[in-house]
């Protein structure tokens, strides 16, 4: 895990736990994939940062395709759950 250190002296492990934050993956893809996968439910979306429609797919990451604005250069989800 990356360290980050402020100027507080706290270090991000200590918010954050590596063990925690394992569990919080697992559950999240664990929920994803429960809530999120009929596909028929999701739709498709314009870049959220610019408005520009249409995207060019980079990845796809637990089932979820990534699109990068050939405008802006955002990479965002789409189609992605309503
Ligand atoms: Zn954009």
């Amino acid at each position: 895990m990356k360290r980050v250190v402020v100027s507080s002296g706290l270090q991000e492990v200590d918010i954050r736990p590596p063990a925690l934050m394992s569990e919080f993956k697992r559950l999240s893809i664990h929920d994803a994939a429960e809530y999120f996968a009929d596909s028929a439910k999701r739709v498709e979306v314009d870049c959220p940062a610019c408005g520009a429609n249409g995207g060019t797919p980079v990845f796809n990451k637990y089932d979820f395709l990534y699109v990068k604005c050939g405008r802006c250069g955002s990479v965002y989800v789409s189609p992605r759950p309503t």
